[in-house]
């Protein structure tokens, strides 16, 4: 068997699509094929991550490679990391071109603790890390926001672009975590009108869930290009 065919195999990893990139061997590989910082290596190894998880084996080459992606992996698999490795890693550094990347999550909780876990990601790096409070919506005009990376409910991006001029026409990458609580019925028009705030032609989507009922693989479909789906199954070691 091809050496891809087997690392997906041994990591109960499906994907569909044409040209997949290689899966990751491990973290070092990220510098070896595409000469990760070394920051970055360092917060995994001080956070204790030995070596990539399923999706994050597969994922990350995906996007670094300019490919969008919809994935399927359980709760507690690194979802997190294999969305926001890659956007740190694409990002390079910090700098004043309005808002770059927006991750979208269901839950002002969620929310929380994804701004939480970016930052411990991206420790030792200067990136403008900003999450969408109810302060921040309020008070802030949005006009001039300059954000590497924003991380909000979709309700309250969607008040954001209406009411405070956030444009998000520059977003180069846009992140739907828990895309199947994101597509349910009182979600789906608000992120839908982000979605189509995010109006820059080579923005890259990507999308994430435990689960992938036919309806959200439907939607994935509609909004991104050329995109691959990783389904992860759950592993009994
Ligand atoms: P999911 O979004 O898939 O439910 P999370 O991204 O919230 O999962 O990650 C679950 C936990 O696993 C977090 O505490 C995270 O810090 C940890 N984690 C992420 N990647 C790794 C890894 N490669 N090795 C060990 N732990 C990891
Ligand atoms: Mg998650």
């Amino acid at each position: 068997m091809e050496r891809d065919a087997l690392v997906r195999k041994k990591h109960n990893i499906h994907t569909s699509g044409s040209n997949v990139p290689s899966p990751l061997q491990d973290f070092a590989e990220l510098k070896s094929r595409y000469g990760c910082k070394r920051y970055l290596i360092r917060n995994f190894a001080e956070l204790g991550f030995k070596e990539p998880t399923p999706i994050q084996r597969q994922a990350i080459p995906i996007l670094l490679s300019g490919r969008e992606c919809f994935a399927c992996a359980p709760t507690g698999s690194g979802k997190t990391l294999a969305f926001v490795c890659p956007m740190l890693m694409k990002l390079k550094q910090a700098s004043k071109d309005g808002v770059r990347a927006v991750i979208i999550c269901p839950t002002r909780e969620l929310a929380a603790q994804t701004a939480r876990e970016c930052k411990k990601l991206a420790k030792g790096k200067k990136f403008y890390i900003k999450l969408m409070t109810k302060q921040l919506v309020k008070s802030a005009d949005f006009s001039k926001l300059h954000c590497d990376i924003l991380i909000s409910t979709p309700f309250r991006l969607q008040f954001a672009i209406r009411k405070r001029k956030l444009d998000l026409s520059r977003v180069e990458y846009l992140v739907l975590d828990e895309s199947d609580k994101l597509f349910e019925l009182d979600l789906v028009e608000q992120v839908d009108s982000v979605v189509k705030a995010c109006s820059n032609p080579s923005i890259l989507r990507s999308l994430y869930s435990a689960t992938l009922p036919d309806s959200v693989e439907e939607l994935a479909r509609t909004i991104m290009h050329d995109a691959v789906r990783i389904i992860v199954g759950r592993n009994e070691e």
